[in-house]
């Protein structure tokens, strides 16, 4: 990308041209509107955090007048990736889980390691994930489950200049949370205070979140407090749900009928919920969530790294042409390993098909939704992000097409989604400013926080008496 600040006034326009902070222009501008207008030579103006206008290079250059020019020549912008679910304390043990270990014995690795952070690993392994998700395209992503005071997140993001949700971890059944927040009403009153310490407002770069863990380890009593608090906060709520047949078990020894019906009884279904994962899910629950408006957020790279069969048993396919809205999230550091939305799109676009027998099941096109403005409506910001139009908040990226993976360049949706991914981000703009440019992050020192990372990691294993497993001799 070529910059420039602008010193004249845009030249050829007959009215006055209008003040903007910045002016994208010469870039294929993949909106995400309503009817997914692509301008081939487009351009997107921007002032106040907020975007005026989407339209066409020619015009917008002779509309305004910007303080500041991107010349994206040559490449792709789009609105900022949404990952709808990651863990921001989960970064810091990526690598150390075998391929071969079951479901029930995941607890074995995760409570120590929850026991072993500390509140500064907490912040390393926040800053990482956030600088991460940066490189890859996404603005704006939901937490779940971090470790230490939410003020150890909150930092990170803010040092990074993401747009992002944060909580703490937090359920109230066994395995007891020692290591962190438990019971009902500690968990109820923490997040309370989580919520109220940062409000979530139009505009906002980071708030406090009603996320937690569920997956069978939350009372119905911490259900229905926590969509309460949401609900008072005008928040959308998150929890893992039907990830494995062991959480969905733990509703049938409530005397559920299914998962899904029983919390459509407790009436915590609706707009305001996104419930993460949503593998063993029947078409009576989809039914349930198609009514109630409830949104899923499928993390394709979870269950193929761990077996658990989204594309074997999942719905999702179904799901999207039922009408509910499936978004698109990375999950945690020994999940998929990786948080890349732009992969996760590559995922969910391929291995239904795969599975199934049958193309297309989810598009290249629908994936690029789910990646973006499905992602925006499961977080409550449908209004807000997930898109580029004028009033929305100037959250974008351009992916340069220096790399072999753009090109040639057929249909462009097919080549970023199969071909491209993330590879090539150039540049994250979020809220207006300008957090990534040239592939490198404009606000923090990458090289060092790499650095510190490693050593904590390092620090951490040695705590814990954690070797790097190998099935390999490493000497
Ligand atoms: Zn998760």
């Amino acid at each position: 990308m070529t910059r420039r600040k602008q010193g004249g006034p845009g030249g050829g326009a007959p009215a006055e041209p209008r003040k903007a902070d910045l002016l994208v222009q010469h870039g294929v501008v993949l909106t995400m509107d309503g009817e997914r207008r692509v301008f081939r030579d487009g351009a997107v103006a921007v002032a106040g955090g907020v975007i005026l206008e989407v339209g066409p290079a020619a015009r917008l250059q002779a509309a305004y007048r910007a303080a500041r020019v991107i010349d994206a020549r040559g490449g792709v912008v789009q609105p900022g990736f949404v990952d709808s679910h990651v863990h921001l304390s989960h970064h810091l043990d990526r690598g150390m889980i075998p391929d071969v270990w079951p479901e029930s014995r995941e607890h074995e690795h995760w409570l120590p390691y929850w026991r072993a952070l500390t509140p500064r690993d907490a912040y390393l392994s926040a800053l990482l994930a956030c600088l991460e998700m940066l490189r890859n395209g996404t603005t704006t992503f939901s937490d779940m489950s971090g470790r230490h005071a939410v003020e150890t997140r909150v930092r990170a993001v803010r040092e990074v200049g993401l747009r992002g949700a944060v909580t703490e971890i937090c359920w109230d059944l066994p395995p007891h949370p020692s290591v962190g927040i438990g019971g009902t009403r500690a968990c109820v009153r923490a997040l309370e205070r989580i919520v109220d310490a940062y409000p979530r407002k139009p505009g906002s770069l980071v708030w406090g979140a009603v996320n937690f863990s569920g997956m069978g380890r939350a009372t119905d009593k911490l259900i229905v407090a926590a969509k309460a608090l949401a609900r008072s906060r005008g928040l959308t709520m998150a929890m893992h749900q039907s990830f494995g047949r062991r959480d969905v078990a733990a509703f049938g020894q409530r005397g559920a009928r299914s998962a899904i019906a029983h919390l459509h009884d407790l009436g915590v279904l609706g707009p305001d919920l996104a419930l993460v994962h949503m593998i063993h899910v029947d078409a009576r629950e989809a039914e349930l969530l198609r009514r109630t408006g409830t949104h899923v957020i499928h993390c394709p790279g979870a269950s193929v790294r761990t077996g658990m069969g989204a594309s074997r048993h999942g719905r999702f396919p179904e799901m999207l042409r039922r009408g509910i809205n499936v978004a698109l999230g990375s999950d945690s550091g020994n999940y998929s390993d990786f948080l890349d939305v732009g992969r996760q799109a590559y995922l969910a676009a391929t291995v239904h098909r795969e599975a199934k027998g049958e193309m297309p099941t989810i598009s290249a096109h629908q994936a690029l939704e789910m990646a973006t403005r499905n992602g925006a409506r499961a977080l409550g910001l449908g209004d807000e992000i997930g898109s580029l139009e004028p009033g929305k908040r100037a959250d974008l990226v351009i992916h340069g097409r220096g790399r072999p993976e753009w090109h040639p360049m057929g249909d462009v949706v097919n080549t970023l989604v199969y071909s491209a991914q993330s590879v090539g981000v150039d540049t994250c703009i979020v809220e207006g400013r300008v957090v990534l440019e040239g592939g490198r992050s404009t606000l923090v020192d990458e090289e060092e926080i790499l650095a510190r990372v490693d050593r904590a990691a390092h620090r951490l294993y040695r705590r814990m008496g954690w070797t790097t497993p190998s099935p390999w001799p490493v000497t």
